[in-house]
């Protein structure tokens, strides 16, 4: 489903992702992790290409999408992310947040797209938060309404960043409950996260990322149990 090869990345004279290759196959649940600044984030905004790549390949299906011919928006389409922060519409209740793209984007119409909307709050659990404003809800709502969103242009993959990293403690599980119960339908899914906990239930593979280079990239039985490298064994000693 997706497939990276030599990846790399630079912001001016900054290398931050030194020749990343990977494949990650459809329905696959992969948990990246790795200590701060180590590229996690520029690497999954290359997968949709909020990064232009410096050089290497993607390809998302048999779509290389780091030609330069390739409709930046289609990919988005095809991949949905959900962030840290939230980026709900602030202006916009959840159900508008959630039906928006699918209308404008997708040319879906008005109630094909709030039927769609009620059924993916449904699933997150926020129907009865439909018509509030983001402002209304708690961050643990707001992260919910986010992944609803995302859902709602049908992707084939979803990328997390960190997406449980901006709540108070109590509101981590519902969000990862979430994410969860997306992974067992078989959504192909690259989750940059903290959560050692998800990473060793849901993921399939667990990729350790250092210094712009992947380090590791294994089970999670047993990268937790036995990390190869140094450098993983180094990071695990500090967050578990
Ligand atoms: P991580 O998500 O693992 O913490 P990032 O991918 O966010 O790491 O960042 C990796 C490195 O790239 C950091 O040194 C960061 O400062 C730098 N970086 C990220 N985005 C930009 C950008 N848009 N411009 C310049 N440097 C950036
Ligand atoms: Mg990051």
């Amino acid at each position: 489903m997706i497939k990276v090869v030599d990846l790399h990345k630079s912001f001016g004279k900054l290398d931050v992702l030194k020749g990343i290759t990977v494949k990650i196959e459809q329905g696959e649940v992969v948990a990246i992790i790795g200590p701060s600044g180590s590229g996690k984030s520029t690497f999954l905004r290359c997968l949709n290409l909020l990064e232009q790549p410096t050089r290497g390949q993607i390809w998302i299906g048999s779509q290389e999408i780091t030609n330069r011919q390739t409709d930046m928006m289609k990919v988005r389409e095809k991949v949905g992310m959900v962030f840290q922060h939230f980026h709900l519409f602030p202006h916009m209740t959840v159900l508008e947040n959630v039906t928006y793209a699918p209308i404008k984007v997708k040319g879906m119409s008005k109630s094909d797209a709030e039927t769609q909307g009620m059924e993916l709050l449904g699933k997150v659990g926020l129907v009865s938060k439909a018509n509030e404003y983001p402002s209304r809800l708690s961050g643990g709502q707001k992260q919910r309404v986010a992944i609803a969103r995302a859902l709602a242009m049908s992707p084939e993959i979803m990328l997390f960043d960190e997406p449980t990293s901006a709540l108070d403690p109590e509101m981590v599980k519902e969000v990862l409950e979430v994410m969860k119960s997306l992974a067992y339908t078989g959504m192909t899914m690259a989750v940059v996260t903290h959560e050692m906990g998800f990473a060793r239930e849901v993921a399939d593979r667990v990729l350790f990322l250092d210094g712009g280079q992947l380090i590791e990239d294994a089970p999670p039985n047993e990268f937790f149990a036995s990390p190869k490298s140094k450098r993983a064994q180094e990071f695990l000693e500090k967050v578990l």
